[in-house]
């Protein structure tokens, strides 16, 4: 057990290394960043920052020396130096689920073969799979690049099996997933956090709005049944015990025509589990911590329903931030933000809770804000 005093290593400094590194500072832990940006937002709050590559030998060698444990925020820390690293301290999760979710193809070959359901999928690696994939696959379809995409980048709807090679090529003709179109009755995700005992704590459901494939909101417990709930909490158990992990891990759902399917895996904390800074017992990144230094995992109950909106760059007008007095004037809204210097469309900046007796009140108020916050004309008088 790493005790306060400690130092951990988190590889990556954005918002997620961020409210990690408040979280493990605020328990008594110092934090080391490594980061290539100068900016890091994760950098600023931590008590060092490695201004580095990933694959920076001197830097990995003095965050091995130093960190009684390392972590990541993002799933594609080369796979190099997590086992670099994992020759001098404690690496959780290990390399072997970072690089497996790096991967589309490893990725759901995994869920496959452990018998988690995913939407219909083939592989393509080589012009020859092009053909095969296409009779696997009935349209619509999207075609999604293995390696690297986030936040829908890296992806082309196929509306019919003819586009499939240019679509192909505009991906650079790299390593793709083919993946049916599901009718999404709803999308969910849960956190799920596993200690080296195997013992596992999991999140409540949440229930997500993407916007032009961004999160948008989430919305805390998700308005499914005890049935469907209860499958989830099953299918996260599992997979994470399927990956031996250790950590916070986070599953993101389809719900088609009732049915669960499995759409990714993340292996940190999730964008759909801000919500847990506020509403909950132990927030994912108190047992992110928790998890990384071998503590027993915090109770994840939720002890309020909660409304989560993203706070995109979108939202400035140039560098000019919203009227964040429009929702300061909520005495139960909660605001985060993520110190980026550079506001720009698309780019998550921070985000708000809603704390309300019931969900409908958390949403009607969430989504207030959401509009005051788009008014430009009220921003100016
Ligand atoms: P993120 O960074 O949020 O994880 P991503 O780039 O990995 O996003 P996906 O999770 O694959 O992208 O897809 C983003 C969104 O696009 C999904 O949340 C869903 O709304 C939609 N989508 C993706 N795949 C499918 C599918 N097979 N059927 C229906 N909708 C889909
Ligand atoms: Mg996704």
């Amino acid at each position: 057990m790493l005790l306060p005093g400690s130092t951990l290593g988190m590889l990556g400094g954005g918002q997620l290394g961020r409210m990690f590194t408040i979280a493990a500072r605020n328990m008594g832990y110092e934090v080391v960043v490594l980061d290539p940006d100068p900016d890091s937002p994760a950098g600023m709050l931590a008590s060092d920052h490695l201004c580095a590559d990933y694959l920076d030998i001197p830097a990995l060698q003095y965050l091995g020396e130093t960190c009684d444990a390392v972590t990541t925020e993002f799933e594609n820390v080369p796979a190099e130096s997590l086992e670099y690293l994992a020759r001098h301290c404690e690496v959780r999760p290990g390399a072997h689920a970072v690089t497996l979710t790096q991967d589309r193809i490893s990725e759901k070959t995994f869920l496959h073969d452990n018998g988690f359901a995913t939407a219909p999928f083939a592989v393509i690696r080589d012009p020859a799979d092009l053909d095969a994939a296409a009779r696997q696959v009935t349209t619509p379809a999207i075609l999604k690049i293995a390696r690297f995409g986030y936040d829908g980048k890296g992806q082309y709807p196929i509306a019919s099996s003819e586009e499939l090679a240019d679509a192909w090529q505009e991906l650079g003709n790299n390593p793709c997933v083919l993946e049916q179109r599901v009718t999404l009755d709803m999308e969910i995700s849960v956190l799920v956090a596993r200690g080296s005992n195997g013992e596992s704590r999991c999140y409540p459901v949440a229930e997500n709005i993407h916007r032009h494939g961004i999160l948008d909101v989430s919305v805390v417990p998700a308005r499914i049944d005890t049935v469907l709930e209860q499958q989830v909490l099953r299918s996260a158990t599992g997979i994470a015990a399927a990956l031996d992990y250790v950590g916070v891990l986070a599953v993101e759902f389809f719900v088609s025509h009732g049915d669960l399917l499995v759409n990714e895996i993340a292996p940190r904390p999730h964008n759909s589990g801000h919500y847990t800074l506020d509403a909950t017992l132990t927030s994912q990144f108190e047992q992110q911590v928790r998890a990384v230094c071998g503590l027993p995992p915090g109770d994840p109950r939720l002890l309020c329903p909660v409304v989560m909106i993203n706070l995109l760059g979108d939202l400035w007008q140039g560098q000019t931030p919203p009227d964040w007095g429009k929702l300061f004037a909520r005495p139960n809204a909660k605001l985060h933000l993520y110190g980026k210097r550079e506001a720009r469309a698309g780019r998550k900046m921070g985000h708000y809770n809603v704390l309300a007796p019931t969900l409908d009140e958390a949403l009607h108020t969430a989504q207030e804000i959401q509009q005051q916050l788009a008014d430009t004309e009220s921003r100016d008088t």
